[in-house]
């Protein structure tokens, strides 16, 4: 089966038990030990107090449109994703922002709201990569 958009390559270890959860359903977040805040993209030290000691949260999956783009041409021809298609920054609950694509609605300006409440669909392409889409939440 082609795959419609390219496939991550996780590459970093410290990335690891976001894509080991993703494949289980779960959306994990490093949280930092020192100053106790969530941040996301995974990394080796926390981006707020540059602690190493870094665990790992389970998401509710819920969070709200912090911003979006509707595009109406790929801007790849990897990305086969049939446009027009939502640019999503979502806001999760537990803070940190992810880039993702907002599905299941009309790809309209009139219908999607900024701050609208959303939550995470995951989307499997292989048995090694789920990706975490979002929808709105029901
Ligand atoms: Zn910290």
């Amino acid at each position: 089966m082609e795959l419609e958009r390219p496939l991550p390559r996780p590459i970093t270890p410290e990335a690891q038990p976001y894509w080991d959860g993703l494949k289980e359903h779960k959306l994990m977040l490093p949280k930092c030990d020192d100053c106790g805040k969530p941040f996301f993209y995974p990394r080796i030290a926390c981006p707020l107090c540059h602690s190493r000691r870094i665990s790992w949260i389970q998401a509710s999956g819920k969070g709200k449109l912090y911003s979006f783009e509707i595009a109406y041409r790929s801007l790849s021809p990897a990305f086969k994703v049939k446009a027009p298609y939502i640019l999503a920054m979502v806001e999760l609950e537990e803070g940190p922002r992810l880039m993702s694509n907002l599905i299941n609605i009309e790809p309209d300006p009139k219908v999607i709201t900024c701050d609208m409440p959303v939550e995470v669909v995951f989307e499997k392409l292989t048995d090694e990569i789920t990706i975490p889409l979002f929808q709105p939440a029901s």
